[in-house]
């Protein structure tokens, strides 16, 4: 099955009200971000797209949304890539749909070698929810990062245990789980939540290594939500998105029950760490994605507002939209290489390269803020102060806040206010800091990614080709 955005939003609607925000428990009508996880759904739908946003499922045959898919070869993890950068464009930033999946093709690997390590059956629990999965075309989310308390503790050496989540009790029936994961993104919006640990974790920490999937409003969630929003506009002023936002919780896992059918990790520590790096490889994986699209989109906007002030030729506005196209195309460069370098795991699921993806996503974060300080520079202040639409449309000093927001002949006052309106909204608006902040720590923060490709490197390899050149060491061809 592939939904309609139609019947996505009527599932959220039968969803049960767990979601505190603002001093209320509410149910899903209308949450910010609905608008573009509705996306992911009509984006399958568009003849001249499903190439990208659709596939056929490894274990049924059957079509399905590309957002449900378990990489089966480079081609999968190529298109995955591309239908993320098309995805993205088209919303301006987050698609918000791979958290959920990204964690999916992880489970598939580490369920089967966990499996043939300690003799559990994982992989066959994970196969039956893979088919209801794909067949009811759920949206997930990942709930990976716990609440972490002080940051140089391991999880048994917190304070209080429960501030990585963990197992309180195993019953005949399923496991007790207890704790909270933070900056879950969209989980308001995902039919079903995807719960992995967050780190490395020692012999000792079994508790620690758990790994299941629950409905998003399973008996003890809470989802404790904040979102941003693009500013509101009058109709004539309007942009697609103006008015919408995003949405994050700290999702809160009050003792809550889970059937083993449902669980995938409990107990195996050696296997909770590797999960946690393979969510977050394919993650960054993703990001090779969504990071270029927003980095498409600060370099549209950047040669637009250069235009509009009649500054486009200049040599240094040149040199500046260069750099962007350099940090866009190197990040999707380095993820069209992770999937050229792929490997296949034992269980069939296709992994993309490591130093690719993490160079690829340490590259965009640390490259973050210098795309918005160029675009910053090459708008100059107006998106910080920009009057508001009531008086671009004032019957008092409407045409002369137009006469005077004039920049490059023939560009009229609307398109002007609406570009400087966007910038506003990319900028200034408190969906601005959001996207900022996600493209720095998303998918683990710089140093994560640092960690990631110097533990895979070879660099004693550069040091013999080093001792080679210095002849230090006999020099060889071959
Ligand atoms: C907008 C947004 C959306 C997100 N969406 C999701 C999501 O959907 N699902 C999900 O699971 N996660 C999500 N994340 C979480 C993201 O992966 C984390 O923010 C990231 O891994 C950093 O963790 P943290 O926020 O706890 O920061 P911290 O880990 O507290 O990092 C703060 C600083 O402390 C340093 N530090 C931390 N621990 C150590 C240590 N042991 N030794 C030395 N230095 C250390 C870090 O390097 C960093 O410089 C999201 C984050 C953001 C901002």
């Amino acid at each position: 099955m592939i939904r309609t955005a139609a019947e996505y939003r009527d599932s959220l609607s039968a969803m049960k009200p767990n979601v505190y925000m603002n001093g209320e428990v509410l149910g899903r009508d209308n949450l910010p971000g609905t608008e573009i996880m509705e996306l992911t759904c009509e984006l399958a739908h568009v003849d001249s797209l499903k190439h990208l946003t659709t596939t056929t499922s490894h274990i049924t045959g059957e079509p399905i949304n590309r957002f449900c898919h378990i990489h089966q070869n480079q081609e999968d993890l190529l298109a995955k890539q591309e239908m993320t950068r098309m995805a993205a464009r088209m919303v301006g930033g987050c698609i918000a749909r791979c958290m959920g999946i990204d964690s999916m093709n992880a489970l598939s690997v580490i369920t089967y070698q966990c499996d043939q390590t300690h003799g559990t059956e994982y992989h066959q629990r994970f196969l039956e929810y893979l088919k209801y999965f794909q067949q009811n075309d759920i949206v997930g989310c990942c709930a990976q990062t716990d609440v972490k308390g002080h940051r140089m503790r391991r999880p048994a050496k917190q304070t209080d245990p429960d501030l990585y989540l963990r197992v309180i009790e195993k019953k005949k029936d399923g496991i007790v789980v207890r704790g909270a994961k933070a900056h879950n993104s969209f989980a308001p919006l995902a039919d079903e939540i995807i719960v992995t640990p967050t780190r490395f974790l020692g012999p000792d920490e079994g508790d620690w290594a758990v790994a299941f999937a629950i409905p998003g409003d399973y008996p003890g969630v809470k989802l404790v939500c904040r979102g941003a929003k693009y500013r509101d506009r009058i109709s004539e002023l309007a942009s697609p998105f103006s008015g919408k936002g995003e949405i994050e919780s700290l999702t809160i896992f009050d003792d809550v029950f889970v059937p083993w059918d449902r669980v995938f990790l409990c107990g195996e520590a050696e296997f909770g760490g590797q999960l946690a790096l393979l969510f977050s490889l394919y993650h960054r994986h993703s990001y090779t994605g969504c990071k270029p699209a927003v980095s498409d989109v600060i370099m549209g906007t950047s040669a637009l507002v250069a235009e509009y002030n009649g500054i486009e030729k200049e040599k240094h506005v040149r040199h500046k939209l260069a750099q962007l196209i350099c940090v866009a195309e190197l990040v999707y460069g380095c993820g069209i290489a992770a999937a050229v370098k792929s490997t296949q795991a034992p269980s069939g699921t296709q992994i993309p390269d490591i130093v690719y993806c993490n160079v690829a996503r340490k590259h965009a974060g640390e490259n973050l803020y210098h795309e918005y300080d160029i675009m910053s520079d090459l708008a100059g202040g107006l998106p910080a102060t920009l009057p508001y639409d009531t008086e671009f449309v004032s019957p008092e000093v409407g045409e002369l806040v137009k006469k005077y927001l004039a920049r490059a002949d023939g560009v009229s006052p609307e398109n002007i206010y609406k570009c400087f309106a966007w910038i506003s909204d990319m900028a200034c608006s408190s969906m601005a800091g959001v996207m900022q902040y996600a493209g720095v720590h998303g998918g683990g923060s710089p140093v994560m990614e640092e960690i990631a490709i110097l533990g895979t490197y070879n660099m004693e390899e550069k040091k013999d080709l080093a001792k080679r050149l210095a002849g230090i060491e006999e020099y060889t061809l071959g």
